[in-house]
């Protein structure tokens, strides 16, 4: 069925078969290593075996030996094991096998483990009871549902109740998340509350865990496997139910390559091997809105946060009449104030790594741009460097302008160094952590954070988007946002859904715990339309608004993409490849298709290469695939092709 899943997404997304696999299984397993490898071989007596007099092999003292070497050890010997206590075993095995007396078996080396008693569960509120009733019952054939629920209402909770059930029928559970931070987090609690073993599968693993992992996950010994986009391929001998938390964010959807995405092949991978998928979110993508609204896929609520939790109140600081201190308003320094006498914690999030987002000339304007790509270079204070946070180019920090040679040079835009600098010099006494991927490099050191910001032992936490999803910090009550702006101007028609999703997500982590939370967001726009709603209307009347005027603008999810993408160190390689690709397309097209473009990306130039898109947009999905299917094997036979790397984006995420 792993293979008819992938067979069915390299179709889908119009990408050769060959390298759909060599994405979707382990490096291992296709060097041709098995699931069961022979390192897992386990030799053990038969019953006659057991039984057998030892004395009848008086004559073939190998034989007798490795006989009672087994006898001893009921639950087998691997071929290592025997390699060390009993060498030359090989010879004496096959004797007695011939005559009954041991057989070889495949298995795992460990057994499931348990752990401890389970935790209690907390007793279900009314909305958490019909949602856990409502999922069961449907467990025993393919369906989608939705899960809805605020930030803190208690959707985990429901997702253990589903899946103890489905243990209590030894069934297993794939439980899909979009980040490797969410992970250790994750596991842990499941493990504590369902008393078992929780195997996972992300990208930090080498090549022999990831393999490890398959193999738990295809015998049947891991029950529940939590792992993130990659997981969706992994097989289960007893698949039980796919999850997916979070299933609106977008890094559940791989980039490059092989561009699917984990919660499409998920509901697909249900399909196929007739069981449901549970899909949950407090901010659902309006992809998955919409289904849920034509009824498509099950809707399930939880509108109140759970326990004795109230969601947070949002504060709009209108920045236009206020000083700031390196992006701070005085207002939100009052509030952190108070909020830090009281022994509670402060989350700021500013989704922009290092010091200032640009460099420039004060005599000329100058602005230090990378050579390499159509943006500006952030300056990191702390190396000292100029880097693009595009391509990774790194140069020193310059002292002199290039065109006027003066030596004043400023900077521009506030990231999270710099907010980092002015929090200590405002608050000395308290403890603070930034979290973001330059602080974050080291293996674990994540997941470290984490734990500490959790224990209590920062009282101030300066964080990007790495902060932003599923974790659960009881004493944060107030979250600053410092600058969602950005996402007002964006031209992605994504963009809005994006920032009302990570206003939520962010402003969630405020007040999970027993006190009350709020949020503050710094804005010049504190009239937009979009902020005016998301804090008026909550999510749902968002997204309808948001969904009115995607179908409007004829967008998805009211139409289908894909973009193809081309990049070629010459502009004219890429567009022209491009233009000639737009030809045979038109020539193909029906009616309800509109090929847009080409055009240059929002982005033009990147890592050195100039990028060019052509946007293919239907109102019906199968003619879509239907062309991309005609059209496709005609660019590749182009000559333009050779000069340009181009690549098919099916359901892209995003149009850059
Ligand atoms: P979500 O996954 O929706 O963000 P969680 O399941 O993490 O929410 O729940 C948020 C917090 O509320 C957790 O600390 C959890 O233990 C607690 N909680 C969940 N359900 C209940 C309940 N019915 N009664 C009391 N506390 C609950
Ligand atoms: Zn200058
Ligand atoms: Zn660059």
């Amino acid at each position: 069925r792993i293979m008819q899943l992938i067979k069915r997404a390299a179709g889908y997304y119009h990408h050769p078969l060959g390298e759909a696999f060599a994405t979707a299984l382990p490096k291992l397993l296709r060097q041709g290593k098995s699931l069961l490898h022979s390192d897992q071989t386990f030799w053990q007596t038969t019953q006659t075996g057991q039984t057998f007099d030892l004395k009848n092999l008086s004559r073939a003292p190998r034989q007798l030996n490795c006989l009672e070497l087994l006898k001893n050890n009921q639950k087998g010997l691997s071929a290592a094991q025997l390699n060390e206590q009993l060498p030359g075993w090989r010879q004496a095995i096959t004797a007695l096998k011939k005559k009954g007396l041991v057989e070889s078996c495949q298995r795992l080396h460990t057994e499931t483990k348990i752990l401890q008693q389970p935790q209690p569960a907390p007793t279900l509120n009314q909305e958490q009871q019909i949602a856990v009733e409502k999922l069961s019952q449907n467990l025993d054939g393919f369906s989608t549902t939705l899960l809805q629920g605020i930030t803190g209402s208690g959707k985990t909770e429901v997702y253990l109740h589903v899946i103890k059930q489905l243990l209590e029928q030894e069934k297993q559970v794939l439980v899909l998340v979009p980040e490797i931070s969410l992970t250790p987090q994750l596991r842990q609690r499941f493990e504590q509350r369902l008393g078992i073993q929780v195997a996972s599968l992300h990208s930090g693993l080498n090549d022999s865990e990831r393999l490890y992992a398959w193999r738990l996950a295809s015998s049947g010994e891991a029950k529940v496997l939590i792992g993130t986009r990659s997981a969706v391929f992994v097989p289960l001998k007893n698949p039980g139910l796919i999850l997916v938390d979070e299933e609106h964010d977008t890094s559940l959807k791989q980039q490059e390559g092989f561009r699917y995405h984990a919660r499409d092949l998920a509901v697909l991978r249900g399909q196929l091997e007739n069981i449901p998928v549970l899909l949950g979110s407090a901010t659902p993508s309006l992809e998955t809105l919409a289904k849920a609204q034509k009824n498509d896929y099950q809707h399930l609520h939880l509108t109140q946060r759970a326990g004795n939790a109230t969601p947070p109140r949002y504060t709009l600081i209108d920045l236009r009449r206020q000083q700031l201190t390196a992006g701070l308003s005085t207002p939100l320094v009052h509030r952190m104030r108070d909020v830090l006498e009281k022994n509670q914690q402060v989350l700021l999030f500013i989704n922009r790594r290092g010091f200032a987002s640009a460099m420039l000339c004060h005599d000329c304007g100058h602005i230090f741009d990378c050579p390499r790509c159509d943006a500006h270079t952030t300056f990191h204070a702390a190396s000292n460097k100029l880097r693009c946070h595009h391509c990774g180019h790194v140069s020193a920090s310059p002292v002199a302008c290039p065109e006027c040679d003066s030596k004043t040079l400023i900077t521009t835009g506030v990231g999270t160094e710099q907010i980092e600098k002015s929090v200590r010099e405002i608050f000395p006494d308290e403890n603070i952590i930034r979290i973001d991927r330059d602080t974050m490099r080291k293996k674990n050191a994540l997941s470290t954070a984490l734990n500490n910001v959790a224990a209590g032992k920062y009282s101030i936490i300066i964080g990007t988007q790495l902060l932003a999803k599923g974790h659960d910090f009881p004493d944060i009550t107030l979250v600053g946002m410092i600058d969602v702006d950005q996402g007002l101007y964006s031209v992605d028609f994504r963009a809005p859904e994006r920032l009302g999703q990570q206003i939520l997500q962010v402003g969630g982590r405020a007040g999970r715990g027993t006190k009350n939370g709020e949020v503050i967001i710094q804005t010049h726009q504190p009239d937009h339309h979009l902020l005016q709603t998301l804090l008026n209307e909550n999510f749902t009347g968002f997204s309808n608004t948001q969904l009115k005027e995607r179908k409007l603008a004829q967008l998805p999810p009211h139409s289908y993409l894909a973009l193809i993408r081309s990049a070629a160190i010459k502009p004219e390689d890429a567009q022209k490849f491009l233009q000639q690709a737009s030809g045979i397309f038109h020539q193909h097209a029906k009616e309800n298709t509109q090929i847009m473009g080409p055009v240059p990306a929002p982005m033009e130039k990147r890592a050195g290469r100039y990028r060019h898109q052509l946007l293919i947009q239907s109102s019906n999905r199968p003619e879509l695939h239907h062309l991309l299917n005609q059209v496709l094997p005609l660019l590749n036979a182009l000559k333009t092709n050779r000069k340009t790397r181009w690549s098919v984006d099916v359901d892209p995420v995003e149009l850059s």
